[in-house]
């Protein structure tokens, strides 16, 4: 289940949310202060499971050295 970082649109706090689905997107309310006014960024959950090996993306990794040393 993915993680997303949300923003606040009434308090500009920012948090992180657990979401099962994209149908769950807009019931995420801000904790600080209830508003349903949130923004969705990007996750930073994928970007640090495999930072050594970037499976997901295709064009995000472009200094690969040829025999990696
Ligand atoms: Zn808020």
């Amino acid at each position: 289940m993915p993680i997303y970082e949300f923003s606040c649109g009434d308090c500009e706090r920012s948090f992180e949310e657990l979401v099962r689905s994209a149908d769950a997107v807009k019931e995420v309310a801000c904790p600080t202060c209830g508003s349903h006014r949130v923004r969705r960024k990007i996750s930073l959950f994928a970007a640090s499971v495999n930072p050594g090996r970037a499976t997901t993306g295709g064009s995000t990794a472009a200094s690969c050295a040829p025999g990696g040393a």
